[in-house]
């Protein structure tokens, strides 16, 4: 992977790339999903894949996908990453659920201290109540209400990107910092944030590659990546490839403790559905 200034504006992705948008707002195709729920800090920590530069073809579908989402002929970007969300909204005025599939190429996950990726997928699934500022506009009220809203994969991808929003708007410093927290990312990975009426809910995923980065701020630092090629982990740093041993990997999970320290964290994560041959 590039060196640290790569990461778009942001360096590590913090401010940069930014396509990605409270999904609430908006009908047309999301290039990537970010739940906002507990901190109103996070709106500005996106970034998603096309931040990185690792993914060009994602960065040239977002904008066309704005206009023509539905006529758009699907590429092996979409083969590969793209994968449907559906929220539900249930208005608090009339009760009246309604329900609205959205397109995703990653998930974007806030990150907790001393936690997994699953508690982080399940907290991208928790009902989020809109409220204030954010109310939704109910159909059947025709007016803005009060709404409770759930967003959970219905149809799961080939390729399941992960991006660990590790770099947050912290109000107190008036900056953007590295949220290093420990976030244990497992082999194998099962969703359980399904709808009920998902196509594939039991796809179990291998993980595959780690984007990391290494350093202790958004605006510095280094990345690296390791990926899983012939049954052996290699870690490939510049131009240096090293094979590493799969136990090796959860030293990239990230700090217990003082988030301010340099650290090198697992940032995307990609895992590979198990029933594909790709
Ligand atoms: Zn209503």
């Amino acid at each position: 992977m590039g060196s640290g200034g790569g990461g778009g504006g942001g360096g590590g992705g913090g401010s940069g790339g930014g396509i990605a948008t409270k999904s609430s707002s908006t009908t047309s195709t999301s290039t990537s999903a970010s739940n906002s729920t507990s901190n109103g800090a996070c709106t500005n920590s996106s970034g998603s894949l096309n931040g990185l530069g690792v993914s060009i073809g994602i960065a040239d579908t977002s904008t066309s996908t704005q206009n023509n989402s539905a006529n758009t002929e699907p590429t092996w970007v979409h083969e590969i990453f793209q994968g449907t969300l559906t929220s539900e909204t249930r208005c608090l005025n009339c009760e009246t659920v309604s329900s609205k599939d959205e397109h995703f190429f990653d998930l974007q996950v806030d990150v907790d201290q001393n936690t997994s990726i699953t508690h982080c997928l399940r907290c991208f699934s928790n009902t989020e109540t809109l409220c204030s500022d954010n109310k939704f506009k109910c159909d059947n009220c025709c007016s803005y209400q009060e709404a409770q809203k759930r967003m959970r994969v219905k149809k799961l991808p080939m390729i399941l990107a992960l991006h660990l929003k590790r770099f947050k708007y912290m109000e107190q410093f008036n900056r953007h910092i590295k949220v290093s927290h420990r976030v244990v990312f497992p082999l194998e990975l099962r969703l359980f944030n399904t709808s009920d009426d998902a196509v594939n809910p039991d796809r179990l995923y291998d993980l595959m590659a780690v984007v990391i980065h290494c350093g202790s701020g958004p605006n510095r630092g280094h990345y690296i990546s390791i990926v899983k090629s012939h049954g052996l982990w290699l870690l490939f740093d510049d131009d240096m490839v090293d094979k590493i041993e799969a136990s090796t990997i959860e030293d990239f999970y990230g700090l217990t403790s003082d988030i301010q320290k340099s650290s090198e964290t697992g940032y995307i994560l990609f895992y590979q559905s198990r029933d594909c041959n790709t």
